[in-house]
């Protein structure tokens, strides 16, 4: 992709998140782009790195292992933070930690359960956002909400991870509003049940993160808006 386009989409965005953290009265530092590269080629991602985005974001392990590695900043002293967002196979555990630095889709006790076992064999901690299926859709991951208590406490109680918070995908829509209540609900989750140190908000799309943002998201995962 042209890379002066690229700049100008990531200018725009920046300046939307940013807008939508002031109508919310917080401070924008405390919202993290993690550009979403999986539709995106080996040289848009390393633009995209160039350009200054922190924090780079796959949802297929086996494309993102094509893939990196032809990303030269990503072996560099401006190597961004690599965030998994797809669908986790327990057995592709391993090889995501080895490769990604926080997992965003942890939607089960077994795979968090996984997730410790192998960090624990890496001798790190893994950091990873739980996934919450706040709208019940079925074709989703994600616990549901009257599920999520039982669940974190087995969860945080696991050697070797580190809870960042919860993480939701809207249902699709045009229209940005009706993921309003979705964000909210997520939201409310995160104060309810979780420590806050662990209330960090994986929300909003290209569609909708700018009502993430005002519903308190810390973290949006946006792809298609940086590449019109
Ligand atoms: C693809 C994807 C995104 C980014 O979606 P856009 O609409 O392209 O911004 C965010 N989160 C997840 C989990 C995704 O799979």
């Amino acid at each position: 992709m042209e890379r002066e386009r690229l700049k100008r989409n990531l200018q725009a965005v920046r300046a939307r998140i940013a807008q939508a953290a002031q109508r919310a009265g917080r401070d924008p530092a405390g919202v993290t782009l993690i550009a979403v590269t999986k539709s995106v080629d080996a040289a848009t991602t390393q633009a995209l790195i160039e350009l200054g985005v922190g924090d780079i974001a796959e949802n297929r392990q086996q494309s993102a292992a094509e893939k990196l590695p032809l990303v030269p900043a990503l072996t560099g002293p401006q190597r961004p933070r690599l965030h998994f967002i797809g669908p986790l196979q327990r057995n592709k555990v391993k090889r995501v930690l080895e490769q990604f630095d926080v997992l965003h889709s942890v939607e089960s006790v077994k795979l968090a359960a996984e997730v410790s076992k192998r960090a624990l064999e890496l001798g790190r901690m893994a950091a990873i956002f739980v996934q919450v299926n706040v709208a019940g859709e079925e074709q989703k991951g994600g616990f549901a909400p009257d599920g999520l208590a039982a669940a974190l406490k087995e969860i945080v109680s696991l050697p070797g991870l580190r809870v960042l918070g919860l993480m939701c995908m809207a249902p699709y829509s045009d229209e940005p509003e009706a993921a309003r209540p979705h964000f909210k609900r997520l939201a409310g989750l995160s104060l309810e049940l979780l420590p806050p140190e662990s209330r960090a908000l994986s929300m909003g799309m290209s569609g909708d993160f700018e009502v993430a943002i005002e519903e308190g998201a810390t973290h949006v995962r946006v792809g298609s808006a940086l590449y019109e």
